[in-house]
């Protein structure tokens, strides 16, 4: 069938398999034009199919010739209905490592369930004997734990209420948009959902089963961003979230101690994903990022951002380089003075009248349409295709 984008609010229903691989192949030639990376062998990467977790999943099969094994939770088509584009990626990414000689299997199934950590850990002892490397990248909006509980994560203040500006997307409008404050029970359960207790479940897990490698590293990611969206990020419920996915590093360092094993969080740019565009208030400050970083000629996705991660930060000369809060950065070119006083400057003057010409609001579609498989050059959007 004729694949069309159809887009509601800050999700697409459909996803288009051509682009979806285009995409795909496109992160993998951008890593194969890289220098090689002397990193981990065997990859296990927990959310796998999109964003941040694709681009790593990538960066190991491509840049460090690394055997991956990727967990995500994507759909299927079904009847009228495309797939996922994580699903589409996947199969392309597979396609891709399979034509030159890697080893790339994936498990498609709720990562925060004891089946799938016991299916992908047997694929792991089958396969792959052990893993020497665990990238923990899931973004979910809700849990259901063993005893059968589910958690659902919410986007909201810790404290007061938050009002500030926002870039309505359907009519290119901005308006202020009040935030309002959780309660105790939603901030836990954010923190149930986005913090690090699955993570110390899956690193306990492979260890029990003689999975993982002796001085084996471990990562997850971050962000923090600027004091403007602290109230909705940092200091808001995915804050807490996130300082608990921070405690839970130091929690899996001293509990596999004795193994050697490393654990890290990397705090990461902002990007549009999935995840990221789901955020009131961050599309408006991305889209200015955007315009900001593109001027200078620092703009990054993820695949740049994963790359240089690995490359300079994990694996380089220097060995793992954490700064002085133990964390890893990549954000440290979003978060450069110059960049961030520009970005502040722009964000007091925007309103509806002049959004068009000082954000990056094209350059936010594009990503955003992307993710889908939409408005990639090259695809010929209105052939039939497979879905
Ligand atoms: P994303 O939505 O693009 O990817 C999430 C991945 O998790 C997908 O592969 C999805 O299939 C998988 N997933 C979700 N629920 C799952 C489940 N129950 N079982 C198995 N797989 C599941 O998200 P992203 O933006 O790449 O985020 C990844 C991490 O990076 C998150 O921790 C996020 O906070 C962090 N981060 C994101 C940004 C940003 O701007 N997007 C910036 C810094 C850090």
């Amino acid at each position: 069938m004729v694949v069309e984008p159809k887009v509601k609010g800050f999700i697409c229903t459909t996803a288009h398999p051509t682009g979806c691989e285009k995409n795909v192949s496109e992160q993998i030639d951008y890593v194969k034009k890289q220098g090689k990376i002397s990193g981990a062998k065997n990859v296990l990467v927990i959310g796998a199919s999109t964003g941040y977790g694709l681009a790593s999943r990538i960066t190991a099969a491509f840049g460090m010739g690394a055997a991956t094994i990727g967990v995500l939770f994507d759909k299927e088509a079904s009847g009228k209905r495309t797939a996922t584009p994580g699903f589409y990626n996947t199969r392309a990414f597979e396609g891709a490592a399979a034509r030159e000689g890697l080893y790339a299997k994936s498990v498609n199934g709720d990562a925060f369930s004891v089946e799938i950590k016991q299916q992908v850990i047997q694929m792991i002892k089958e396969d792959l004997g052990k893993v020497d490397m665990v990238v923990y990248s899931l973004a979910s909006p809700r849990r259901t734990t063993a005893n059968g509980t589910t958690y659902v994560s919410s986007l909201k203040t810790v404290g007061e209420s938050f009002t500030q500006k926002n870039w309505n997307l359907r009519d290119n409008t901005i308006t202020d948009a009040t935030i309002p404050s959780a309660s105790e029970e939603e901030i836990a359960a954010t923190v149930k959902v986005m913090g690090g207790e699955d993570w110390i479940d899956w690193m306990d897990a492979l260890v029990e089963a003689d999975a993982i490698e002796e001085n084996a590293i471990t990562i997850a990611y971050s962000y923090i961003g600027p004091k403007l969206t602290y109230p909705i990020y940092h200091e808001g419920t995915i804050g807490r979230a996130k300082k608990h996915l921070t405690e839970s590093a130091c929690a899996i360092a001293r509990k596999q101690k004795a193994l050697g094993i490393k654990a890290y969080v990397s705090v990461n740019k902002a990007l549009v994903t999935q995840a990221s565009s789901a955020i009131p208030v961050v599309p408006l400050y991305l889209s200015l990022l955007y315009r900001v970083m593109k001027e200078k000629g620092i703009h990054e996705g993820c695949i740049e951002q994963m790359y240089r991660l690995y490359k300079d930060k994990i694996f380089g000369a220097d060995g793992v380089t954490v700064e002085t809060d133990g964390m890893l950065h990549v954000d440290d070119w979003e978060m450069r003075e110059d960049v961030q006083t520009e970005v502040m400057k722009l964000w007091e003057q925007i309103d509806s009248s002049n959004l068009l010409k000082l954000a990056d609001t094209e350059g936010y579609w594009e990503d955003f349409y992307r993710m889908f498989g939409f408005r990639v050059d090259g695809v010929d959007y209105s052939l039939d295709v497979e879905v």
